[in-house]
């Protein structure tokens, strides 16, 4: 049966201690290739239709520092010897490489922050262009999902963990429909902002700009609705530097990390990957 995702092999975790002293700050724009919705958590009203609402600040849709921190970081996740987080259902026999980091050494971790790690870098909120708060804003109704609890995205073959899973573009013909009501910013709609960092390796912020989508290689899905084909976005910077530490980190890493790289690319480059027919089934995601 056909389905809207894939998987990415794990590697093994291997441990990661070194402190850098790269610093900086990388103004990026964000642009919606499908529809996005990133829940308030508040129903809004409007001519008697109550909607889930966008999240905005001072009534500015924007896109909360901490989802599009998430959303790079499982990138990264996936293309990098990092470890799995800790959780009571991850059972860690079930992993075909070593995914068991007991101190949060591996890279991911030393960059991103974890239980008693803080983060080297720091993702503000994006913020929606002016112009775009009275022209990109719509209601579409869409399907119902259920969303998995995460060790759900754990698939077992052979008593083994898939992988990390990514859901597929689409075209935006195949967009799924339904009967629930969403706020999303719609197809061309930009958003802005920048990201910080400090004590990072070089190997790092290559591999941040890389799972950024910084040199055009990878294009990320953020919020909600991704079975069904919304949340495709496109990173870009004006800065050329940030464009060739991504090309960096695809070109000087590891074969086994750019076995991954090359799986990820398949699956995340919008250009090439998007799919015509949907592969969409109601059920559980
Ligand atoms: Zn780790």
């Amino acid at each position: 049966m056909k389905k809207p995702y894939s998987f990415i092999p794990f590697l093994p975790m291997k441990e990661y201690k070194k402190t850098g002293n790269e610093e900086g700050k990388i103004d990026i724009k964000l642009e919606v290739l499908t529809p996005v919705h990133i829940s308030s958590g508040h129903l809004q009203e409007h001519n008697n239709l109550l909607y889930k609402q966008f999240v905005k600040f001072n009534n500015r849709p924007i896109i909360p520092g901490t989802s599009l921190k998430g959303c790079i970081r499982s990138i990264a996740e996936a293309i990098s010897y990092s470890c799995y987080p800790k959780s009571k259902n991850v059972d860690y026999k079930k992993f075909s490489k070593n995914k068991l980091d007991e101190s949060n050494n591996c890279i991911i971790c030393n960059m991103f922050g974890a239980m008693g790690k803080k983060s080297k870098i720091r993702f503000e909120d994006l913020q929606l262009r002016e112009e775009d708060i009275k022209n990109k804003m719509i209601i579409l109704n869409i399907p119902q999902f259920y969303p998995p609890r995460p060790e759900n995205n754990l698939y077992l073959e052979n008593n083994k963990y898939k992988g990390y899973k990514f859901y597929h573009h689409g075209d935006k013909k195949i967009l799924e429909k339904g009967k629930f009501p969403y706020e999303f910013v719609n197809i061309g709609g930009i958003f802005e902002g920048s990201i910080r960092f400090e004590n990072m390796t070089e190997e790092q912020v290559n591999l941040l700009c890389f799972s950024l989508g910084l040199n055009g290689r990878i294009q990320p899905k953020i919020g909600y609705g991704k079975p069904a084909y919304y949340g495709s976005v496109k990173i870009t910077t004006n800065e050329q530097k940030w464009i060739e530490k991504a090309n960096k980190y695809e070109n000087q890493s590891s074969e086994e990390v750019k076995g991954n790289i090359k799986k990820l690319i398949n699956i995340l480059n919008y250009d090439r990957s998007k799919r015509n027919i949907s592969e969409w089934e109601n059920g559980m995601y």
